[in-house]
């Protein structure tokens, strides 16, 4: 497995989902999966969950009337997905650079080993979400795990885990800041 990142500077969070065409192939989920970890993600926070049509629609709000905007809407509601709160130096471009473009056809041509070229089946059912912005990051990150404060992460747990102070756990899914020998009891 890659080494824990260290980052001098502060690490950022994006939201990823893996939509419900990676998620029907565990094989696909997998492979996205083992992607973040290779390339030093650090997961902050995963869950499976299943996304209504209201949930849908409000989330991608900005595509409201395109000719797309429907088909979109029944496709992220049609099964489970992944919603992952991902952190790196520069979570919100390298996992958009690792997802390749939007369009299907453009991906499998001009990247075809990015997540998109490799796995995704249409332009709608293209396998990942990225969000575009550190500013849609800290919606979208608010909108899939309302209980999650970024404030409170930054200060309590972003600290040890840019530190490189950080395990895996196989079986949550996600990194967690190792606890100081001894801080339990005090
Ligand atoms: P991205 O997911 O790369 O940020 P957009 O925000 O433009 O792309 O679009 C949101 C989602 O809408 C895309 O990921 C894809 O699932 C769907 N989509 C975008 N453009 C099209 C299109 N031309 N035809 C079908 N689906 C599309
Ligand atoms: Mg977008």
């Amino acid at each position: 497995m890659a080494p824990p990142l260290r980052s001098a500077r502060p690490l950022q969070l994006t939201l990823a989902l893996l939509k419900p065409d990676a998620v029907a192939h565990p094989l696909v989920l997998e492979a996205v999966h083992q992607t973040i970890l290779s390339n030093r993600f650090l997961i902050v926070r995963a869950k499976e969950l299943r996304c209504g049509r209201d949930e849908s629609r409000r989330f991608y709000r900005e595509h409201a009337g395109r000719f797309f905007y429907q088909r979109l809407v029944e496709f992220m509601a049609s099964g489970p997905m992944w919603a992952y709160i991902l952190a790196h130096e520069n979570a919100v471009s390298l996992w958009r650079s690792l997802m390749g473009p939007t369009k299907v056809f453009r991906a499998r041509n001009s990247v075809p080993d990015s997540i998109r070229g490799a796995y995704g089946l249409t332009d709608t059912r293209n396998t990942t979400h990225g969000s575009d912005s550190p500013a849609s990051a800290s919606r979208e990150i608010a909108f899939f795990f309302p209980e999650f404060s970024e404030q409170r992460w930054y200060e309590q747990e972003e600290p040890r885990l840019r530190g490189g102070r950080v395990f895996y756990s196989a079986e949550e899914r996600v990194h967690r800041p190792c606890i100081p020998a001894g801080a339990e009891l005090t």
